[in-house]
């Protein structure tokens, strides 16, 4: 699905200097590394502040803290997701509030937004799943009516484009009042381990954040929040400050990629291509297909046979994870999260994807519909 080793070997001698360097200073923790690839990615970013932790559950995490909500209080958000969005919804006792998904870019539809609000709604987190923008100025317009904050959950999405009509283009994680990303290995910015961070232009909630990822500390065993140990260590930082110039690229490389899969798929019976919406540019962390529910297995055993990679992003919406029963949710609740775990297939999708594989995969797939 992805090929790290192929990425890393192109830029091997960047990266093995970056991270020399880190062990030459033996600066481990909180090392010059950090402070300026924070500076590197808010000035790629558009944004005030930017604030490294230690994965993306964390920044999700900490951003809710930073909102000092109060147990009991609820949170809107997607049931088609990665389970740590609602995870540290609930690690921090309050409510996730789960709303259907559209059907064509698999994220949050800001039409069931009004039915989900109580008195209690506090927060929104929006998931820009796969690599494109939720439909914010939606989300963003029903949040300032309602005094609600809104936490962007941008692991998938890092460098996509909001682009509002009329307005000028902002990047996705910058729109909201906090906004957060992940540096798990596969994703667009991945680092050789585990890291995230938390965007946002409010001074307030950038001072927060910034203690709160480690213990809360105001200065030197001085502490003014409850907070938890998430810091991005310093090899990594160097290694994303190495990678993230090459972001762009890496994006141009996975959007070409799926403009191949586009026009060689899109004719296929009761296939789907994915949808791009007007208002975001889509990254392609996911190439993700729609296929008939009765043919996805099928599908995925004569891919495999014929040594081509797929998976499933998500085979089962969380409101019907066994965890999670007791939100009382159950089956038909969220029909299109449910319907979409049938029918999703996603792609190969990398920065090292060659023309001749990808004719493979795609003469495969074709092959596969005829027969
Ligand atoms: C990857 C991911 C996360 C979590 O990031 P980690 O760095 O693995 O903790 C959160 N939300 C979404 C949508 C993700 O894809």
């Amino acid at each position: 699905m992805v090929d790290l080793h192929g990425q890393y070997l192109k830029i091997k001698k960047e990266v093995d200097n970056a991270i020399q360097g880190v062990i030459d200073s033996t600066s481990f923790i909180r090392g010059d590394d950090v402070r300026q690839f924070q500076d590197e990615l808010s000035d790629y970013m558009g944004v005030k502040h930017c604030i490294a932790c230690g994965n993306g559950t964390d920044a999700l995490q900490v951003s809710l803290m930073a909102l000092d909500l109060q147990p009991g209080d609820e949170v809107i958000t997607s049931p088609f997701t990665f389970i740590s969005t609602v995870e540290v919804i609930r690690l921090l006792r309050l409510n996730p509030v789960l709303v259907d998904v559209l059907p064509d870019t698999f994220n949050l539809d800001p039409s069931l937004l009004e039915q989900a609000l109580s008195d209690r709604t506090r927060a929104i987190v929006p998931v820009h799943l796969f690599g494109q923008c939720a439909d914010m100025e939606s989300i963003l317009e029903f949040a300032r009516i309602n005094g609600l904050f809104v936490i962007e959950d941008n692991a998938q999405a890092l460098g996509a484009d909001f682009l509002p009509e009329g307005g000028t283009a902002k990047k996705a994680g910058t729109l909201g009042h906090l906004g957060t990303t992940s540096f798990f290995p596969s994703k667009s910015l991945g680092a050789f381990g585990d890291g995230g961070a938390i965007f946002t232009n409010d001074e307030s909630f950038g001072l927060r954040a910034a203690s709160l990822v480690n213990h809360g500390m105001e200065r030197r065993y001085h502490y003014n929040l409850v907070g938890v140990n998430s810091r991005l260590d310093t090899l990594q930082a160097a290694i994303l400050r190495v990678k993230l110039r090459y972001l762009d690229d890496y994006h141009r490389r996975r959007q070409e990629a799926a403009a191949w899969y586009d026009t060689t798929l899109s004719d296929l019976p009761g296939v789907t291509v994915p949808h791009r919406s007007s208002f975001s540019t889509h990254i392609f962390h996911q190439y993700t297909l729609q296929v008939p529910p009765s043919k996805r297995d099928a599908l995925r055993q004569w891919l495999q046979d014929k040594g081509i990679p797929s998976m499933v992003y998500y085979p089962g919406p969380l409101h019907l994870q066994k965890a999670y029963r007791d939100l009382g949710l159950g089956e038909g609740d969220l029909p299109v999260s449910e319907d979409l775990c049938r029918r999703v297939l996603s792609l190969p999708m990398h920065t090292e994807l060659e023309k001749d594989q990808l004719e493979y995969i795609s003469e495969q797939l074709r092959f596969y519909f005829k027969s």
